[in-house]
């Protein structure tokens, strides 16, 4: 068995009241984190309750189920992943009875050395039912359990085992706990709820809840939050950082703000480093939406250029990136987003988008624009060429899809058809982040991961032993 976890959302809180509604609110605010199922756990009378399905938060989780599930801490997830062949077995929250009592556990991320954990524990005489991490690592913690009733030392036995990236929401009997990794790639943060605490992927969430943001959970750092407040345990020693870039540039929500940096504002400054990098001579900038609005207002206002919505978006068609043939992702874009012909015709265009992964997206659209009268089609990319797999989470793996490892910049453009094509440097996307370069993963951008990947190099590694597959 093997398979990648993708990037998913987490959540977790304990209240004076019933936390599921709240929970169920979370998640559909952290939807865009994991489309492919949802679930709540919580803990009442002594045994962890569990409600899982397949599909979107409100089709996956029926209300009247969710208003059933009584209990004052609860954990919750919502699941992302490429693979229609995982089923509702890979839904989280996980769920184990233990010597201690009953465990659930949420994760986001994706572990580097799963697949050694998983054989050393089958070796030893654990089964699994998965090849999710979030069951290997609740797995893990039951071992580290049976040593010992520290909880947190159990925590940190099993986060000294593994490699990667996790941000995990746990409950233990009754008890919540929370656990980011060393190098903080994932996000996860905590805030202050009317009667009680919460801690979530992204701090939206809190937000949505009408709460009150409190911190980041640093990397490294384990917590165990309480109705009445919040116990850390930080991570001891130096240890490399290495933030997500792409959570900013992408993934995230912009009214996120993660590691003190708001995701809109990151995406402005990526567009007005854009304008600075990448001039042109155009009537309008336009964004493709959604995921390109925020650096194309930052892009038209550095440029004082008027920015206008020129493709209207199907917002209930599904995701295009996911489908596996080209054919159907194809088919997919050009239902997703329509033109306004009256923006478009007769107009030199610009438009801006965060990341080009395969070249699917823009080259149908700028060929839509020019069915619409455009005049020039200019294209503006507010993150430097993907060109290396992600192993941390972000759906992004073959080093053979990315358009970057066929073509240069010019050979790019030809196939987008467009009139011009700029890149943000990563000099630009890393000033506009505002984090010192060795505490962001840049990987999928430079090649050069944070941790060790076997057959791939290690960022302190010197950049002579670049390996290509
Ligand atoms: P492509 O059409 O393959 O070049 O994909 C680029 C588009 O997909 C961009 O508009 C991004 O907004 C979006 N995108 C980039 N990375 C991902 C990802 N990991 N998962 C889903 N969508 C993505």
């Amino acid at each position: 068995m093997s398979g990648p976890e993708h990037s998913c959302g987490v959540v977790g809180i304990c209240a004076n009241n019933d936390v599921a509604s709240a929970l169920y609110t979370a998640l559909m605010i952290i939807q865009h984190r994991g489309q492919e199922s949802a679930g709540i756990s919580v803990f009442n009378e002594g045994s962890i309750n569990t409600l899982k399905g397949n599909g979107l938060v409100d089709f996956a989780l029926p209300r009247d189920d969710v208003k059933a599930l009584q209990g004052k801490v609860g954990i919750a997830h919502v699941r992302y992943s490429t693979s229609s062949s995982k089923g509702i077995e890979y839904a989280q929250p996980f769920t184990v009875a233990t010597n201690i009592g009953d465990v659930a556990l949420a994760h986001n991320g994706e572990l580097t050395n799963s697949s050694e954990l998983r054989k050393k524990c089958m070796a030893e005489g654990s089964a699994f039912t998965t090849s999710s991490d979030a069951e290997l690592i609740i797995k893990l913690l039951g071992r580290y359990m049976k040593q010992s009733d520290d909880i947190i030392k159990a925590i940190r036995g099993v986060m000294n085992e593994l490699d990667g990236a996790y941000a995990l929401t746990i409950m233990v009997n009754g008890r919540m706990f929370c656990v980011r990794d060393p190098y903080g790639f994932s996000p996860l943060c905590m805030g202050k709820l009317d009667d009680g605490y919460i801690v979530v992927s992204e701090s939206s969430a809190i937000d949505a809840l009408r709460g009150e943001f409190i911190k980041d959970i640093e990397p490294g750092e384990i917590c165990e939050i309480t109705q009445d407040g919040y116990k850390s345990y930080p991570a001891t020693g130096d240890h490399p950082k290495a933030f997500c870039m792409f959570e900013w540039v992408y993934f995230a929500r912009p009214d996120s703000v993660i590691d003190g940096r708001e995701v809109y504002d990151v995406r402005r400054k990526i567009g007005e480093i854009l304008a600075r990098e990448c001039p042109a001579d155009v009537d309008l900038v336009m964004p493709i939406p959604d995921s390109g609005r925020a650096h194309a207002i930052g892009y038209a206002c550095a440029a004082g250029i008027p920015y206008e919505e020129g493709f209207m978006k199907n917002r209930f068609a599904g995701r295009t990136f996911i489908l596996p043939e080209q054919h159907q992702r194809e088919f997919a874009v050009s239902m997703k987003m329509i033109p306004i012909k009256s923006t478009v015709n007769g107009k030199r265009i610009m438009i801006v988008d965060d990341s080009i992964v395969r070249g699917t997206t823009l080259k149908i659209l700028v060929s839509m624009l020019r069915e619409a009268g455009a005049k020039e089609v200019h294209v503006r990319i507010g993150c430097p060429p993907v060109i290396a797999p992600c192993y941390y989470g972000v759906d992004m793996k073959g080093r053979d899809e990315f358009i970057a490892n066929h073509y240069d910049v010019e050979g790019i453009r030809e196939i987008i058809g467009a009139d011009s094509l700029g890149y943000i440097s990563l000099p630009g996307l890393i000033e506009a982040l505002g984090f010192k370069e060795n505490d962001l993963c840049l990987a999928c951008v430079n090649n050069k991961y944070p941790t060790h990947i076997p057959g791939e190099v290690h960022r302190f590694q010197s950049t002579l032993n670049t390996h290509f597959e």
